[in-house]
């Protein structure tokens, strides 16, 4: 039995909606990231998740009960928000425990369940000390800690790293993924709008797009295999290329004529007779390189400039007038010299993706 289920969720504000029909089953033990632009509703359905928003329609069940009408605190779910409100007269101690003192646990109980939430923390040092004599990352664990003590069934976090500096949200993003690991029955769902938490940090991402899901899977499913545009261009950093095309030839494997004059052979099968359908055909920038003197491009252009991270080159193509971003290449390692260059490019077959009406033609 699923451990949450979303059927058919609606939300509107007034006549504005801004979820519809919901689906989706969460099981024990998964660490589910919400993902997708800003105002597609990410927080609005964890928030409806922890009851602070009101369902409009369809139904919420945690642990197989219907918890529509059921208030906050009895849902067995704990949040962890982007600002972390830690007491600042009260140690840490005190803060993780305060809960629990509200909800009248013993006090020896008290205190052995924040002593086992700091062990897993790492703040057992800290136990003492007030909120201002820690770093941001120590503060976000605190409040992580407050949620651990009450040992809910479900624990919700929304942009919990949003408020640390670059360097801090690295570290505390591999101290979310070690603590998921000493909770392996602990169910997570996590937003963000930052794609390498959620591709680090999910067992399964669920992008939100349109007032709907666009596709929920494994983070490595999303990039290899994206079922339609949107995923593919919102998943991996630069965003996937695409091409407008027509099917050359279909078959087990398919050709495609592109509208700047290259040919690619895509490793995805169509149906005879899809001859003259125009598609765009997908490719990572990653997945570009150089085509070998002689060898059909499946891209050509002039280098219009270059980005050199060290570990990657970026080469920005000029775009056709009126075709909006052109191609963008990362190569390995450093290329110099390559700005207003002609630069022929190729990919392997098994590595291409193809869409028609948006929709990916590969079988599911
Ligand atoms: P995200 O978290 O994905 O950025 P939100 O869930 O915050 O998006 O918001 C989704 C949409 O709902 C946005 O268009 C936002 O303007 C709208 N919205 C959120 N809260 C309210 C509200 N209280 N009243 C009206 N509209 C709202």
């Amino acid at each position: 039995m699923a451990e949450l289920k979303l059927t058919g969720v609606d939300k509107s504000y007034g006549a504005t909606q801004v979820l519809r029909g919901i689906d989706l089953e969460i099981e024990r033990g998964e660490l589910i990231v919400f993902v997708g632009p800003s105002g597609c509703g990410k927080s609005t359905l964890l928030r409806m998740i922890a009851g602070l928003e009101k369902i409009s329609g369809g139904t919420l069940e945690i642990g197989g009960v219907r918890m529509n009408d059921v208030p906050p605190a009895q849902r067995g779910i704990a949040m962890v928000f982007q600002s972390y409100a830690l007491y600042p007269h009260m140690t840490v101690r005190e803060n993780m425990a305060f809960a629990l003192e509200i909800a009248k646990v013993p006090k020896s109980e008290r205190m052995a369940k924040v002593d086992r939430a700091a062990d897993m923390l790492q703040l057992t040092p800290y136990l003492d000390r007030l909120p201002k004599a820690l770093s941001g990352g120590q503060r976000q664990r605190v409040a992580i800690g407050r949620a651990i003590v009450r040992d809910p069934e479900v624990y919700l976090f929304d942009e919990p790293l949003s408020n640390l500096d670059a360097a801090l949200r690295v570290a505390t993003r591999i101290e979310i993924a070690q603590l998921k690991e000493r909770m392996p029955e602990a169910t997570m769902i996590y937003v963000t709008h930052d794609q390498v938490e959620a591709m680090t940090l999910a067992s399964r991402i669920v992008v939100l797009a349109d007032r709907g899901i666009a596709q929920v899977g494994t983070p490595l499913e999303l990039y290899e295999t994206p079922r339609n545009e949107f995923v593919a261009r919102f998943i991996g950093s630069p965003s996937m290329n695409l091409l407008p095309g027509t099917i050359a030839r279909a078959g087990a494997t398919t050709e495609v004529a592109l509208a700047g004059g290259g040919r690619a052979t895509v490793a995805i099968a169509t149906e005879p007779g899809s001859e003259g359908r125009e598609v765009n055909l997908g490719v990572r920038p990653e997945d570009l390189s150089p085509a070998p003197e002689g060898t059909p491009a499946l891209y050509s252009g002039e280098v219009d400039y270059t980005e050199a991270l060290g570990e990657v080159t970026l080469l920005y193509f000029v775009a056709e007038p009126g075709a909006g971003q052109g191609v963008i290449a990362k190569f390995p390692g450093i290329h110099r010299g390559l700005r207003r260059r002609q630069v022929a490019l190729t990919a392997p077959p098994e590595k291409l993706h193809l869409f028609a009406d948006g929709q990916s033609l590969r079988a599911a």
